[in-house]
């Protein structure tokens, strides 16, 4: 019998070197699919070649090496993909599950005093679905997924038959509730038919639920400048990877639910999810280079994974780096295994 092909990944935006939070994301990623006997890939998220800083791929590289964490496949980079990204953006606009967008921030907010709604969520405004209606002339800036439309029935690929029978346990979670149909007439501004919250298990944070279409909106998969969205780039390299275990800061399980409905869309597998505790900087935020996280300092490459392996909840461990990951590993099996 063959084992299960794990698939586990590290996706650090290239914007700037690792610190003490990223290398909780790292280490997390690189034990679980270790745990499993797996593999474990880095991808830079750089599709916003804008924010990203030359040589700092290679930085984070050699961070990640310092601590004993290699890559066991080719570095993925997001800025090659942008051929699969449109490819799956024209299939789902194809599909009518996804519009173009004239709006500005000026006018969605505009648009949402209109029907009383002016709320923003994380200083997001949720997206009133404007645009479903056409563009009535006005040059498209961006393009937006449906959200309201029931994808609870729709096939999901499987990658194999491992991921089968871990997916069956995964998509009775990823059900979304009942919606009235599933490509309703275009939905007037304000009179949504009843909307569809995506269910998920997070394998630490247990049961989470999200109506993406009343609480996010029609989110962007392109942006007005031409960059895909990280939403899209992320589920369609999650499945062309192959990724079965996705491990990451708990700042991003808010994205899961969007993460799922693109699956659905797209006909692609939901992978299982671990989001992990953040490290917080001074204020309280999670640490970022934003509240002034130092770079990580490999000098003493057990050291920083110690601090790490705590945020994890796992025991100090000492020794020779790789030792240390060994212990871990095994910690890594009896706790989340
Ligand atoms: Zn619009």
């Amino acid at each position: 019998m063959s084992p299960p092909h794990i698939l586990g990944r590290f996706a650090p935006s290239p914007t700037g070197p690792l610190h003490a939070g990223s290398l909780v994301a790292a280490l997390a990623s690189w034990l679980d699919a270790k745990a499993q006997h797996g593999q474990w890939g880095v991808r830079m998220e750089d599709v916003d070649t804008t924010r990203c800083l030359p040589g700092m791929a290679e930085l984070i590289l050699q961070q990640l090496a310092a601590c004993g964490l290699h890559s066991d496949l080719p570095v993925w980079h997001q800025s090659a993909r942008s051929t699969a990204y449109q490819t799956a953006l024209t299939s789902l606009t194809e599909r009518q599950l996804a519009y173009p967008c004239a709006c500005s921030r000026s006018d969605i907010a505009q648009a949402l005093r209109h029907i009383g709604q002016a709320k923003p969520r994380h200083g997001e405004l949720v997206y009133p679905g404007t645009c479903r209606q056409g563009l009535h002339g006005k040059p498209a800036r961006a393009w937006r997924l449906r959200t309201d439309v029931d994808m609870s029935n729709w096939p999901v690929a499987l990658i194999n038959k491992a991921q089968a029978a871990m997916l069956n346990e995964v998509s009775n979670a990823c059900v979304m509730t009942p919606n009235s149909s599933s490509l309703a007439p275009l939905g007037t501004l304000g009179t949504l038919p009843p909307l569809a919250a995506v269910q998920w298990l997070d394998r630490r944070l247990g049961w989470q639920s999200q109506d993406v279409a009343h609480e996010v909106g029609d989110f962007i998969l392109k942006r007005a400048d031409g960059c895909f969205a990280y939403q899209l780039a992320v589920v369609v390299d999650d499945a062309a990877q192959g990724i079965t275990d996705v491990v990451r800061g708990a700042d991003l399980a808010d994205n899961t639910a969007r993460q799922i409905m693109l699956q659905r869309a797209l006909g692609l597998p939901t992978p299982r999810y671990l989001h992990t505790p953040l490290v917080l900087g001074p204020d309280g935020h999670k640490l970022s280079k934003q509240n002034g996280a130092q770079a990580l300092n490999t000098t003493h490459p057990l050291a920083a994974l110690n601090a790490a392996a705590r945020v994890l909840g796992l025991a100090a461990a000492s020794g020779a780096v790789a030792d240390a990951l060994g212990q871990w590993v095994t910690q890594w099996r009896g706790q989340w295994l």
